[in-house]
């Protein structure tokens, strides 16, 4: 059973009772939604990874009320210090070294010696941070390598049964994934996000940029960011003008006609209105498609300038050939 919860102050106190008590509870947050648990809860954490069957070599992302919380567990750079000065409470995960005396569970950062932090925006994230008392390790509330949830109903359709709670705070406003930063070094930029490279630039200087396809496998960097992610279970074609029989259509901007089925997350083309509606576009045209009998979806081309860059990213990803 997964307990329906509302964000209002009796609800937020429940779920952080059940994450002090070691439970999973999912949360909205401005980016998407979460799969909070204690991090530094061993058996929390491992529900974690066992719930969305997450590979064990994912790491997650811890979440902290405020930045002097977060940096209790890190060894923070000058640089890190002004990019939360800068962003947090914000969409901005920063990668850092563990400091040896944390807590946190080896298995939120899969044995490495650096932590990912946030101090997320959204007030009842915040709150129920705040309430927990306790970091709380968080990916999202998806089902390993799925498109991630901007809704409650999102969440429980990947989960219902499988964690104990959701914090129903509406749609997410952002709707897309924190931007990672490794800081370790100089910035290097892991995943694009809802925070975009030209803001980060502002206050970091120039970013490195991730091998494309890095991942466990191949030894490098940031685990998660795996080739094949977000992905619908119908395969997605990039780059499209309209949809092809048997296609529904992604659309963006002005968009062609006579689709069987057609999900344009902003007829206007702005970015910031088709982040936030992507991942339930998605979701929507997987769904409503399989029910119809189409067989793809069919992606109209997003500029790749400011959030662009992490649209981009997610759908390259949710078109990538599956592992
Ligand atoms: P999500 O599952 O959406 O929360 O994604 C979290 C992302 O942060 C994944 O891509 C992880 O690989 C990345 N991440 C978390 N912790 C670390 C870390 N210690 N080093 C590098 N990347 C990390
Ligand atoms: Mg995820």
């Amino acid at each position: 059973m997964t307990l329906l919860l509302a964000a209002d102050e009796a609800g937020i106190a429940q779920a952080a009772a059940l994450l002090r008590a070691g439970r999973l509870v999912a949360f909205g947050t401005e980016t998407v939604y979460g799969l909070g648990g204690d991090a530094t809860n061993a058996r929390a954490v491992a529900a974690i990874f066992a719930a969305k069957g997450r590979p064990r070599f994912n790491p997650l992302i811890c979440h902290f009320p405020t930045a002097e919380a977060a940096f209790l567990h890190v060894v923070p750079t000058l640089a890190a210090l002004r990019l939360a000065a800068a962003f947090w409470p914000g969409p901005l995960t920063m990668v850092l070294p563990r400091r040896a005396d944390t807590p946190i569970d080896p298995l939120v950062s899969c044995g490495l010696d650096t932590l990912a932090i946030r101090v997320p925006a959204h007030a009842p994230a915040r709150a129920l941070l705040a309430a927990a008392g306790v970091p709380i390790a968080a990916p999202s509330a998806n089902r390993s390598g799925a498109v991630s949830p901007t809704t409650c109903a999102h969440v429980l359709a990947d989960l219902e049964g499988r964690i104990d709670a959701v914090l129903d705070s509406g749609p997410a406003e952002m709707g897309l994934e924190s931007t990672v930063l490794d800081l370790t070094g100089p910035p290097l930029l892991l995943r694009p996000g809802a925070l975009t490279e030209a803001a980060l630039q502002a206050v970091a200087g120039p970013l490195g940029q991730r091998p494309v396809h890095a991942d466990a496998a191949t030894g490098l960097r940031s685990p998660g960011l795996s080739a094949s992610h977000y992905a619908p279970a119908l395969p997605l074609r990039l780059n499209a003008t309209a949809a092809g029989p048997g296609e529904a259509l992604l659309a963006f901007g002005p968009a062609p006609s006579g689709a069987a089925l057609t999900w344009n997350p902003s007829p206007a083309g702005d970015l910031t209105e088709a982040s936030s509606r992507l991942f339930a576009g998605l979701r929507s045209l997987d769904s409503e498609g399989q029910r119809l009998g189409l067989t793809g979806i069919a992606a109209m081309a997003v500029p790749g300038l400011g959030l662009g860059a992490a649209i981009n990213d997610r759908l390259q990803r949710a078109a990538a050939p599956r592992r």
